[in-house]
């Protein structure tokens, strides 16, 4: 399997001097699904932040696709679409220009056609000509997937894609991001939620206080971790274990 990005040495200090990157070495294989898994402030926004150049690196290197992140800058970026935490979309712009705006920044010729089947996996056809504002908050994190996909990356980062989302729209998340890695796209996705992780990542990436501590495989992590454990504590010393303890 091939890896799409490849993350080595990467440290981060803020402008305060405060460490939040600390030697982060991963790789990440084309098509598959990745969560990074990790308590807040553990430098999950922070990472993917400097992987798409809004927030710059102290030290090591970051390629996607064989492009340097830095020197080779926007090659790099157009090739990754990010869904941020805090929702950045223009309440007055409608549905539609957003898309057609945001794929034209990224130099990309126009493509009608793709945009509307955008618009109809993502279940906002309707809304096309609507202004932003008068969309419902499921609808508009919708839409900032859509805006991430419009000019076709082949790495999507996905900021807490379900935080504030109900039930119904989060299972509809998971079966969108299961057809997109269908359709060749990587994902990264961050999420607090173990449950989460379990349902829908390849893998799993542990990070913490600026550190990737584990990176495994799901099932591998599972089998290691997901065993279920039940402290007892007695109020009188047995000499035996029960009957119907006996098979744990
Ligand atoms: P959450 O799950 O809460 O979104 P996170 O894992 O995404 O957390 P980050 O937002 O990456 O965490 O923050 C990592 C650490 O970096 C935190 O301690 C945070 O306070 C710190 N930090 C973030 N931005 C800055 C900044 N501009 N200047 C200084 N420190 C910052």
């Amino acid at each position: 399997m091939s890896d799409i990005l490849q993350i080595s040495g990467l440290s981060k200090f803020y402008a305060n001097g405060f460490h939040a990157l600390k030697n982060i070495n991963l790789n990440v294989h084309e098509a598959e699904i990745l969560a990074l898994l990790g308590p807040n402030g553990a430098g999950k926004t922070t990472l993917i932040s400097t992987i798409c150049g809004i927030s710059r690196f102290s030290a090591g290197s970051v390629k996607m696709a064989g492009y340097d992140i830095v020197q080779q800058y926007r090659a790099a970026r157009s090739l990754i679409g990010l869904v941020p935490q805090e929702l950045a979309l223009e309440p007055f712009e409608t549905v539609e220009n957003t898309l057609r705006f945001s794929r034209g920044l990224f130099g990309k010729e126009p493509d009608e056609g793709y945009l509307s089947s955008l618009l109809e996996a993502l279940s906002l056809s309707d809304k096309k000509t609507s202004q932003i504002r008068t969309l419902s908050g499921g609808m508009k994190r919708r839409l900032s997937i859509a805006k991430a996909l419009s000019h076709q990356p082949r790495l999507l980062f996905l900021d807490e894609p379900t935080a504030g989302v109900d039930v119904e729209l989060r299972k509809d998340m998971w079966a969108l991001v299961e057809r997109l890695r269908a359709s060749g796209v990587t994902i990264i996705l961050t999420t607090h939620y173990i449950e989460e992780a379990e349902e829908m990542a390849d893998r799993v990436g542990v990070i913490n206080k600026g550190e990737i501590i584990v990176t495994e495989s799901k099932n591998d992590l599972m089998r290691r971790f997901g065993k279920k454990e039940l402290l007892l504590d007695l109020e009188e010393p047995i000499n035996a274990v029960p009957r119907a303890l006996s098979d744990w």
